[in-house]
C-alpha cells in the first residue's frame, strides 16, 4: 500500500464529472487500499478518486471518528458508482473541511437525511439510508464525483474571506500534513 498526494483546490481534475467504474481489477481494489491509506495518514473521513487525480466514481469514507456512541457505526466504507436515489429532512448546517483544501473550514447547509443505491468493492450493490455525519459525508464525496466543492456553498462574502488561504494553497507555500500536489508545484 502506499500514500498517494491529494490534489488541491484549483486542479481542474476537481471540477471534472466523474466516469462511471464497469469493472473491477486489481488495479482498482490497490487503489482502494491506497486511498484508504492515503485518508487515514491525512486523518480525513473521505477522499474521493478525483481527489487523487483520478476521474472515475469512487470514494472512500470512514465516519466512525464523527459519529456519537449511540449512533449506527458504519467503519470504512467503499462506494462505487453511487447514486444519490432521495434527500429528506430539512437542511442543517453542519461544518465541513475538505483535504483538497487544508485548514478551511465553513458550515455548509444540506438535507439531514439520504438515500444512496451503490456498490461496494466487491460489487455487490448495496441501498442505505443515512443521517448525520455520514449522510453528510456522502454527500460532501458524492459532490466530487460531479466537479462539486464545498466552497460552492458558500455567500460571496464567505468565498472572499477564504480567499487568502485558498491563495496560499495553490501558491504550494503552505505547509500541509501530509503529500500534496497544487498545481504550482509540478
Ligand atoms: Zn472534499
Amino acid at each position: 500500500m502506499s500514500i498517494l498526494p491529494i490534489v488541491t483546490y484549483d486542479d481542474l481534475v476537481l471540477r471534472k464529472e466523474a466516469e462511471e467504474i464497469e469493472e473491477n481489477s486489481d488495479e482498482l481494489q490497490e487503489l482502494i487500499d491506497d486511498m484508504l491509506e492515503t485518508m487515514y495518514n491525512a486523518d480525513g473521513v473521505g477522499l474521493a478518486a478525483p481527489q487523487i487525480g483520478k476521474s472515475i466514481q469512487l470514494f472512500v469514507m470512514d465516519s466512525d471518528p464523527m459519529v456519537e456512541d449511540d449512533e449506527v457505526k458504519y467503519g470504512p466504507m467503499v462506494v462505487i458508482n453511487p447514486i444519490i436515489l432521495e434527500k429528506k429532512g430539512d437542511k442543517v448546517p453542519m461544518e465541513e473541511g475538505c483535504l483538497s483544501i487544508p485548514e478551511v473550514n465553513d458550515k455548509v447547509f444540506r438535507p439531514e437525511v439520504i438515500v444512496i443505491e451503490y456498490s461496494d468493492r466487491e460489487f455487490n450493490k448495496h441501498r442505505l439510508e443515512a443521517v448525520g455525519w455520514t449522510s453528510r459525508i456522502i454527500q460532501h464525496e458524492y459532490d466530487h464525483l460531479k466537479g462539486v466543492l464545498f466552497l460552492d456553498y458558500l455567500s460571496a462574502f464567505k468565498k472572499r474571506m477564504h480567499k487568502p488561504a485558498l491563495k496560499e494553497i495553490n501558491s504550494g507555500e503552505k505547509k500541509i500534513k501530509y503529500p500534496v500536489v497544487s498545481k504550482n508545484n509540478n
